[in-house]
């Protein structure tokens, strides 16, 4: 190898793979990985967990989320406290629950959280729609909905930058197609290499990308064509494009990036819950200690933060790269705690 390269995989699930398998170890010490803001959970910002805790408290609304949301600290509480507290908050596995939900109690007012990445989106604009076609008017949906490539973006355009390249996210790339990386790969000059989830996608994404970095390209290559094309999955874009309009949305941990988020469109705007209940202007303050920006950035590793297996363990997160599934700091406590990454 000419050159010591740093590559960035962007989603959480790679990252599980990456240290579950220990293939970051088996790699030539002249790569190094660095792990991305792709966890969903982790970036929503701490306005939305105070929101969604807010409209849970209250006494004539059914909450319904995701289960990996109940756990992520908000200012003061989770959700999970705000159910101990009496809230009526229950877990679904699908929006389309929600939507059952609502129509079946026709007394209560009903409120999904609809989180996530472009993976998420289309799921979430179809209950929407449905909904609106039903003409429900007790359900709501209280949105955070992120776009990944705006987040690559900043990461790769950054003047402390030290990403040379990146393994961007298959899945989300099922349902958007990566013509949008291609225009970072040649604005940015960095090369993108399209990757899977099991351990063989991310060696050979890893590949890939040295290669195209030896040779000094920096195209977007596509290593997981069992299931990503170039234009994505068209009626998914479809409903999100009806439903979602593209504005600037705020990350947990790094802040405000420009046209990165979804909101209703005015059609559906009556759905908005945090509009229907007042609630667009609430502001809350991050907890300090936890670095989780810096993480999801890949300028640190989740043991080089001070409260990591200490203060912030999965049984008492402080930030929610702990709590999640996807979360880089709760990988590093599950595959890396018995080896002393962590006390
Ligand atoms: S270890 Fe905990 S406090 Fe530190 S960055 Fe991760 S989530 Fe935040």
């Amino acid at each position: 190898m000419s050159h010591p390269w740093v590559i960035m995989e962007v989603c959480g699930s790679q990252t599980h793979t990456l240290l579950r398998y220990g293939i970051d170890r088996m790699l030539p010490e002249e790569i190094t990985l660095v792990h991305g803001p792709g966890c969903p959970v982790c970036v929503t910002p701490v306005e939305a967990i105070d929101q969604a805790v807010a409209l849970a408290g209250r006494p004539d609304i059914i909450f319904v989320s995701y289960g990996d949301m109940l756990r992520v600290p908000g200012t003061e509480k989770d959700l999970l406290a705000a159910k101990a507290g009496g809230g009526d908050v229950r877990m679904v596995y699908s929006p389309l629950d929600a939507v059952k939900l609502a129509s079946e109690n026709p007394e209560r007012k009903v409120v999904f959280f609809a989180i996530g990445f472009e993976t998420t989106a289309p799921a979430n604009a179809m209950a929407v729609s449905l909904a609106h076609q039903q003409g429900l008017d007790n359900l709501f949906v209280l949105t955070s909905h992120m776009l990944v490539p705006p987040a690559v973006r900043l990461i790769a355009s950054s003047p402390d930058n030290q990403v040379q390249g990146f393994l961007a996210p298959g899945h989300v790339c099922t349902v958007t197609g990566y013509r949008e990386y291609e225009t970072i790969a040649r604005e940015c000059r960095v090369p993108i290499v399209v990757t899977g989830f099991e351990p063989l996608d991310l060696i050979q994404g890893v590949l890939m990308l040295v290669t195209q970095l030896e040779e000094g390209r920096h195209e977007v290559e596509n290593q997981y064509s069992r299931s990503v094309r170039r234009d994505g999955n068209r009626q998914a874009r479809a409903i999100m494009a009806e439903v979602f309009e593209v504005v600037d949305h705020k990350w947990r941990g790094i802040g405000l990036i420009p046209h990165s988020g979804l909101r209703l469109r005015e059609p559906y705007a009556r759905f908005d819950a945090a509009r229907a209940f007042g609630l667009q202007d609430l502001a809350c303050e991050e907890a300090g200690v936890c670095i989780s920006g810096l993480v999801l950035q890949g300028v640190r590793k989740p043991p080089e933060c001070p409260a990591f297996g200490t203060d912030c363990t999965p049984e008492r997160p402080l930030g929610a790269p702990m709590v999640s599934a996807e979360g880089a700091c709760a990988a590093y406590y599950a595959y890396r705690r018995q080896e002393g990454a962590c006390p």
